[in-house]
């Protein structure tokens, strides 16, 4: 289907490009380092959860961590007293967005920054998505425990109050440095926590952007599990935007 954004752009919404990691039983990425998720037939009081074994319906139960097992969306509850839901603080699912590539500089420590770097002038979105180089399929795979991934310079925040970016989407597992003594400085400065909770802002970790999809201006739909939590499963879609000539 087509749809209008305006009178002369439209996307098509046969022709989605899919950001989200799904979760799967035994898979090896890992954040944070939480053992892999599982998914467990049910065989309670006589009832057999398993088709293949002999029952009705496969019918399991899943444990699993939104933050370590793949593409989820949180709201600044990731990091207060009160665990504000994100099903609760996202109301509206489409947002302009722009897709930018960096690359993070490597320090003397070992630490790869990523600076956020001014935006095209004029330029007016509501989510960035980041998509860090080298890129490979690595990414839906890896198992981040002990390998001090990339993050954010703080410096960024700078970027993203000018333009007022309200959603920020990233392949990474955090937008902080892993061990940074539970500072979490990014995470703060993004939603003002603890002076001025912004429950209208979200992050968006362990995406994954194919490198066919190219830098630039798309429409991000931004839909989650309505889990209610701090953080929940989520599969953010990008629509390329075209004009009429
Ligand atoms: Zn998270």
């Amino acid at each position: 289907m087509r749809f209008y954004l305006n009178e002369k752009e439209f996307i098509e919404t046969d022709f989605p490009i899919d950001l989200s990691i799904g979760i799967a039983e035994n898979q090896t990425l890992s954040a944070w380092y939480v053992t892999p998720p599982k998914m467990e037939v049910v065989r309670e009081n006589g009832f057999l959860g398993s088709v293949e074994e002999g029952g009705d319906v496969n019918f399991r139960s899943i444990w699993f961590n939104p933050h370590g097992h793949g593409t989820h969306t949180e709201s600044c509850g990731h990091i207060t007293k009160e665990i504000f839901s994100v099903n609760k603080v996202l109301k509206t699912y489409f947002f302009r967005a722009l897709l930018i590539s960096l690359q993070p500089e490597e320090q003397d420590n070992g630490d790869r920054v990523i600076t956020i770097p001014s935006l095209p002038k004029g330029i007016n979105v509501e989510a960035l998505i980041i998509r860090t180089v080298p890129n490979s399929e690595q990414k839906i795979t890896q198992n981040y425990a002990e390998t001090n991934p990339p993050f954010l310079a703080l410096e960024g925040i700078k970027v993203l109050n000018e333009h007022g970016i309200k959603h920020l989407l990233l392949d990474l597992p955090s937008v902080d440095k892993e061990k940074d003594g539970g500072e979490l400085a990014f995470h703060h400065s993004f939603w003002e926590v603890p002076q001025n909770n912004r429950l209208d802002r979200t992050i968006t970790e362990l995406i994954f952007v194919d490198d066919a999809t190219q830098d630039g201006e798309y429409i991000l739909e931004l839909q989650l599990a309505p889990f209610e939590n701090d953080a929940s499963p989520s599969r953010p879609i990008l629509y390329a935007i075209s004009t009429l000539n």
